[in-house]
C-alpha cells in the first residue's frame, strides 16, 4: 500500500453583500467572501491538498482566476475535478481534517452540513471527514472579521 499526504490553504477577504459559501453550504451572515469563484474557502483548500497529495499541481493552475469560465463558479466544480484525477491514479481517501478561521460567524452550528455535503460529493462516508471552527482571537484582520482563512490535510492511499 502506498499511503500520500497533501496539504492545502486558502483566505479570501470577506465583504458586504456577498455569499458566505463554506463547503458548498450558503451561510447567512452579512459579509461573504471576495473571490472570483464563489470563494469556497474550504473547498478550495481541499482542492489544492488533494492535487498536491499526487504532485499534480494547484488549483490556479488548473482553474486560472484569469479564466472568465469560472467567474462565480460553484467551487465543488473544482473540488470533483481534483478528486476524478486522484482517482484515475489510483488513490481513495483514507480521511480529510482541517480547521476554519473566522471571526464570525460561528461554524459549529453548520460543521454537520458542511460535512454531509463534502462527503455527499466525494461519495465517501461522513467519518472520514472532520473540521474545527476557530476563530483568531480578534487579532488582525482575520480577527477583525475582514477576512476568513482555511487549512486542509488529506490522507490518501493507494493498493492494499
Ligand atoms: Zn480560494
Amino acid at each position: 500500500m502506498e499511503i500520500r499526504v497533501g496539504i492545502g490553504f486558502d483566505i479570501h477577504r470577506l465583504e458586504e453583500g456577498r455569499e458566505l459559501v463554506i463547503g458548498g453550504v450558503k451561510i447567512p451572515y452579512e459579509k461573504g467572501w471576495v473571490a472570483h469563484s464563489d470563494g469556497d474557502i474550504f473547498f478550495h483548500a481541499l482542492t489544492d491538498a488533494l492535487l498536491g497529495a499526487i504532485g499534480y499541481g494547484d488549483i490556479g493552475q488548473l482553474f486560472p482566476d484569469s479564466d472568465k469560465k469560472w467567474e462565480g463558479a460553484d467551487s465543488s466544480i473544482f473540488l470533483k475535478e481534483a478528486y476524478r484525477i486522484v482517482k484515475e491514479k489510483g488513490y481513495s481517501i483514507v480521511n480529510i481534517d482541517g480547521y476554519i478561521i473566522l471571526q464570525k460567524p460561528k461554524l459549529l452550528y453548520y460543521r454537520k452540513k458542511i460535512i454531509e455535503n463534502t462527503a455527499k460529493i466525494l461519495d465517501i462516508d461522513v467519518s472520514r471527514i472532520f473540521i474545527k471552527g476557530k476563530t483568531f482571537e480578534k487579532i488582525g484582520e482575520i480577527g477583525e472579521g475582514k477576512a476568513g482563512m482555511c487549512e486542509v490535510v488529506v490522507l490518501l492511499r493507494k493498493g492494499e
